[in-house]
Order: C-alpha cells, then structure tokens, then sequence
C-alpha cells in the first residue's frame, strides 16, 4: 500500500426534528427510510447521516463541503435522495484516484433508538460506499438527556472515513 495516497476526511452534520411527522420527509437515515413517525426539516431528504458521510470524503479529497457542491438554495437540491449525492461525491473522489478504504460513523441521538436499525444501516452505507460491511461501523450514541439533542430537537452525526489510492 502506497501510504503517500491515504487521505483522511472527517464530516459532521446536524438536522432538526420538525414538530409534526411529515408523510413526505420520513426519517432516513444511511439511506434507509426507518419505520418512525419522525422527520428531519431539511432542503433535501434530511438524511444527516449521508451528508456527515458526504463531506468525510470532500474532506479527504480536499474538495471542500457539502453545501458548496449542492447549495440549499439550488431548487435542483429539494427533497434530494442524499444517496445521489453521496454518488456524485465518489465520483469526484474516483477523480482524484481516491475511494474509500474504510468508514466510522458516530449517530448521535436521544431518540429514535437507532439498535435495532443498526445492521440494515450499516448495510446500506457499505453498498452506497461500494465496501465490505466489515469496513463500516456505525456508532449510536445519546446525550444522556443533554443539550439540543437531550431534549429530542434533532440528530447530529459525526463520520471519519479514510481513503485510498485505486489500485
Ligand atoms: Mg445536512
């Protein structure tokens, strides 16, 4: 392995609970629509997880963030699948010759209760990330009732993810 082409990319993100469900924005998380009558208030489908992901691998690529790529104001970006921005930010990566090695994902909510999701999430981010599942961990972690996210106002996610050269 040619350790002049590992990068590392850290991203983190945060979105706000809305007061009310809302059919048209369910909770997704990795990807994954979760069967909780929460939503994320977001431009696009709110998935925190995938921008925290995202912008890991703008970090590690020196390729700035999420919102430069694909601004909230953009009409284009509304109600998008976070999964097609993740795509678009691997392809920048594959430019560079860089795709990811591995990936660590810290969720950090006081609710829902993210156990029982876990392997499914994990699942998807490795299909998403085009990685063995045994090279994605994800985390969940609460505040112990602290803070914004003690009181149940939203989700904020932490991801660290390391790159490497294609070979
Ligand atoms: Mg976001």
């Amino acid at each position: 392995m040619n350790l002049a082409m590992i990068r590392i990319g850290h991203g983190y993100d945060v979105h706000r609970f809305s007061d009310v469900f809302l059919e048209d924005k369910p909770l997704k998380l990795c990807g994954l629509v979760l069967p909780e009558q929460r939503s994320l208030l977001a431009h696009s489908d709110g998935d925190v997880v995938l921008h925290a992901v995202c912008d890991a691998v703008l970090g590690g690529i020196g390729g700035g963030d999420i919102g430069e790529h694909f601004p909230d104001t953009d009409a284009t970006f509304a109600g998008e699948d976070s999964g097609k921005l993740l795509r678009q930010v691997l392809v920048l990566a594959e430019q560079k010759g860089l795709k990811p090695i591995n990936v660590d994902v810290t969720v950090i909510a006081q609710v829902p209760k993210l156990a029982p999701h876990r392997t499914a999430m994990t699942a998807r981010l490795a299909e998403l990330l085009a990685l063995d599942p045994g090279t994605v961990n994800i985390k969940a972690t609460t505040t112990e009732g602290l803070g914004y996210i003690g009181r149940e106002e939203g989700i904020a996610c932490h991801c660290v993810m390391l790159l490497g050269a294609e070979s």
